[in-house]
């Protein structure tokens, strides 16, 4: 190493015969090279000179398999090319060639150290291997001051020599140079040239394509060419000064396969995020239609979710395992008043059913309430001792009667809300202990009930006072016929079969069905069925938003595909396969809506912070499921839609996509 010797293995020969290229024009074709036979032996300096439009390239494009023949045979060492697939002339390009181009082809999000790594990415060369090697390139090519720079920071000797490094990175056996000084000053197109000998008299093949025959006169061999036909084949002066640079050897390292995979894939996912910070606007733009969509989606599953536990949990302060049964057909029957036979002896009759645990009858009567001089009209619900918390009452003073107090027809008496407001102007603590007169019937105060927050029938306007009911019934009303009875099933017991034996039950005493049963379970199954519908159909809406948001990522996907034509073909000329390729533009896509969900999911988790600030009662419930489908989504979507434009990347034509740079 370092003196110059040819240490590495000996530059195939390149061998074209009859070789002919064609190229359609409208109806007609043009033939660019026309019946080419040419031997280029390894180690060879050969200047490939004509006029502009002679045919040079297409002949530089073809040698270094970036491009086919139309005809005609091209052998690399003892191998023939005619049949090789996509990847096979990729390893070529790999393995054997360095290209070095007249408008450098550097990518320029990447520093000069970057863009002389990539050949050996897709080579599969270890991180740590690759950026000492191209390190070492760039040094001996007097770049190491500004191998942190990026292309546009370089001038234009100094990127030629960026690319000289690339193409050194694999080896590059045989560098093909189309016009590697032709956008350069004297000096540096000079400079070019002594490192482009050097090569060449440290063993390595040269080819160089150009018009000046100033350039031409540094090489061993000229060939001549003339609309797509060889004229001339001669041996060149050789002048000018060569200068070694004692390029280090390749090691050609067998790494891991596994290894080289997570490698490449790491680089793919680094170019990405490149790519994405290059476009921040833009990328921010893609990503809007994924965050909204992701957004909408875990926001309505967390508003179903949370609507629905509201729902059960006022449901639940009834009880799940109650039925109520009430007079009349159904709910606004003006008839129920009427029906007298619900009473006292089916309450008791009911409560010694198996499946019943206790009975909470329930009367109603309309009287005046008198305190001090104070006259109210309020309503007098005679109710048993569980009624209370049957009916999810909660106490703010004193305490509620107990069963004892129901068996002994006792005359106390708990307040809602508005009847102490009413009566003692809106003091519960004053209120408790004190004799109130409903009708005539003396009460003494013993309780006060918070607003009630009963899921039907709110307490409104009405002035609610609750008596046991047997005073009710016995001092009051004067009669046992009762407006409806509460039944708590007991634990084992089915509700539905409870409801079934008690409208048997109460049919056969009454004569007829002259009342109807609640069945709050039924109510709750009813509830969960209905919102699980309501999030479904909202689901399938913020999905179709999620699709949307998909198409707008495919759409931007074609753009970068098109708008990075010059980068794709860039990376296919230093070797890069159509996997590669695909993966790089893939992983955008996926990385664009992931990062789309996750703010998403921030986005989603704000609002419901916003939300819960307005509402006290009611709040969003997030599902751990819920955002797990919501990255599980943003991801499929990014490969679903991110396939296509990939896919058309990957498959660009290698020269078409150089051309577009
Ligand atoms: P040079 O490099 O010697 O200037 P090229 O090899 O680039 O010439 O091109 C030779 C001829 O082939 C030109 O006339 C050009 O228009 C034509 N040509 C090159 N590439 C294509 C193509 N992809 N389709 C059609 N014509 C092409
Ligand atoms: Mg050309």
């Amino acid at each position: 190493m370092g003196d110059g010797a040819p240490s590495r293995s000996a530059p195939p020969k390149l061998q074209l015969g009859k070789l002919r290229r064609d190229f359609p024009a409208g109806e007609a074709t043009i033939t660019v090279l026309d019946d080419i036979d040419l031997t280029i032996d390894s180690g060879e300096m050969v200047a490939v000179v004509g006029a502009s439009g002679s045919g040079k390239s297409t002949l530089m494009n073809i040698l270094g398999c970036l491009d086919r023949p139309t005809s005609g045979s091209y052998r690399i060492g003892d191998r023939s090319t005619s049949d090789l697939l996509p990847d096979e002339l990729a390893e070529l390009r790999r393995e054997h060639f360095g290209f070095i181009f007249q408008r450098y082809h550097l990518l320029p999000d990447l520093s000069a150290l970057g863009n002389v790594e990539v050949p050996a990415i897709y080579a599969g060369l270890s991180s740590g291997s690759r950026k000492a090697r191209a390190a070492d390139l760039l040094d001996r090519l007097g770049m190491s001051e500004r191998s942190r720079h990026r292309p546009g920071q370089l001038s234009g000797g100094q990127q030629q020599r960026v690319s000289i490094a690339r193409a050194l990175m694999n080896g590059g056996e045989i560098v093909l140079a189309d016009e590697p000084t032709g956008a350069l000053d004297s000096v540096s197109g000079e400079e070019v040239m002594r490192i482009l000998k050097g090569l060449h008299r440290d063993g390595h093949t040269v080819v160089v394509v150009t018009h000046d025959m100033k350039v031409a006169d540094h090489c061993d061999r000229v060939i001549e060419i003339k609309d797509g036909k060889i004229i001339g084949d001669r041996k060149g002066l050789g002048t000018g000064e060569s200068e070694s640079r004692g390029l280090p050897d390749l090691e050609r390292e067998t790494t891991d396969r596994g290894v080289a995979a997570l490698d490449s894939l790491k680089e793919a996912f680094a170019m990405a995020v490149l790519s994405m910070a290059a476009h921040k606007l833009r990328t921010f733009l893609t990503m809007l239609g994924i965050i909204i969509g992701i957004a909408s989606v875990v926001c309505v599953v967390a508003l179903g979710e949370g609507s629905r536990q509201k729902v059960i949990q006022s449901i639940s302060a009834i009880g799940t395992n109650t039925l109520n049964i009430r007079t009349g057909s159904g709910f606004g029957d003006q008839r129920s008043a009427a029906v007298r036979t619900l009473n006292v002896a089916d309450a008791n009759v009911l409560a010694k059913q198996p499946y019943v645990d206790s009975v909470t009858p329930v009367v109603q009567t309309s009287v005046t309430a008198r305190y001090r001089g104070i006259a109210v009209t309020a309503q007098v619900s005679g109710v048993g001792a569980q009624y209370f918390r049957v009916n999810g009452l909660e106490l703010a003073q004193g305490r509620f009667f107990d069963q004892q107090a129901v068996d002994s027809f006792d005359q106390s008496v708990v307040l809602d809300e508005n009847s102490v407001n009413s009566l003692f102007g809106g003091d519960k603590r004053a209120a408790i202990g004190h004799v109130i007169l409903l009708g005539s019937v003396p009460a003494r105060v013993i309780g006060a009930t918070k607003k009630a927050s009963a899921a039907f029938g709110g307490p409104g306007d009405t002035l609610s006072i609750y008596m046991p009911y047997t005073a009710v019934n016995s001092r009051m009303l004067g009669t046992t016929i009762l407006r409806s009875i509460t039944v708590r099933t007991s634990e084992k017991a089915d509700n539905a079969v409870a409801e079934a034996l008690i409208t048997r039950l109460l049919t056969k005493r009454h004569g007829t069905k002259d009342f109807f049963v609640i069945n709050f379970d039924t109510i709750r199954q009813t509830i969960n069925a209905t919102t699980q519908t309501l999030v479904l159909l909202i689901s399938v809406i913020a999905a179709i938003s999620l699709i949307v948001g998909g198409i707008g990522v495919m759409n931007i996907m074609i753009v970068s595909v098109t708008e990075r034509t010059g980068e794709i073909g860039v990376r296919m000329a230093v070797g890069a396969r159509q996997n590669d390729i695909m993966e790089q533009f893939l992983i955008e896509a996926v990385l664009v809506c992931l990062i789309g969900g996750v703010f998403g999911i921030l986005l989603a988790l704000s609002f419901g912070g916003v939300f819960s600030l307005f509402s006290s009662d009611f709040k969003l419930i997030y599902s751990l499921s819920s955002i797990f489908w919501a990255f599980t989504c943003s991801t499929l979507i990014g490969v679903v839609f991110g396939f296509l434009p990939a896919r058309s990347a990957a498959k660009l034509d290698p020269v078409a996509a150089l051309a577009r740079e």
